[in-house]
């Protein structure tokens, strides 16, 4: 085991090109990570210097998160709905997917209020607007209308 190992961020682009810069010697390289994608986030590297580090990948939007967690959500337009059981799905940095366990019908265009816990130490309250995007039977696909106070908590938790 080496007893210090550097952890460098490295920005993924829209091909799943990552640029790595060695933290010993600077040598720059370009990497495709796709295999990584929906699994790996941190995954340990060499230079051909030999130095040994890790790249924390960062695929900002595009990733998203498998997750099961309990919830509600609650219809707000076009027609209030009651408070309704649901499971989180996955969860991404833009948008969350879950399952559906009540008989309130959900379309896409439809604003929603969302509210759960993650599964992190500070269990971290998730209450947000969405609006549907996409349905397939049980599933809701939503985009966040707007990220604020959760931002940082849930970025932490996506590269958990
Ligand atoms: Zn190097």
């Amino acid at each position: 085991m080496e007893l210090t190992k550097d952890i460098i961020a490295a920005h993924v682009d829209k091909n799943d090109m990552a640029i790595i810069t060695c933290p010993d010697c600077g040598l720059i390289k370009k990497v495709s990570v796709s295999q990584f994608k929906n699994s790996k986030h941190q995954v340990s590297s060499r230079c051909q210097c030999g130095k040994r580090f890790t790249i924390q990948l960062n695929f900002r939007s595009s990733y998203r998160k498998n997750v099961n967690l309990a919830g509600t959500y609650m219809v707000m337009s076009p027609k209030k709905s009651h408070w309704c059981d649901m499971t989180v799905r996955d969860i991404s940095r833009t948008g969350i997917g879950f399952k559906n366990l009540d008989s309130v019908a959900v379309a896409a265009g439809n604003s929603l209020r969302l509210k759960f816990n993650l599964d992190n130490a500070k269990k971290t309250t998730i209450d947000k607007n969405v609006i549907v995007k996409i349905i397939k039977d049980q599933y809701v696909g939503c985009e966040f209308v707007d990220l604020a106070r959760e931002e940082k908590d849930l970025g932490f938790y996506l590269l958990s």
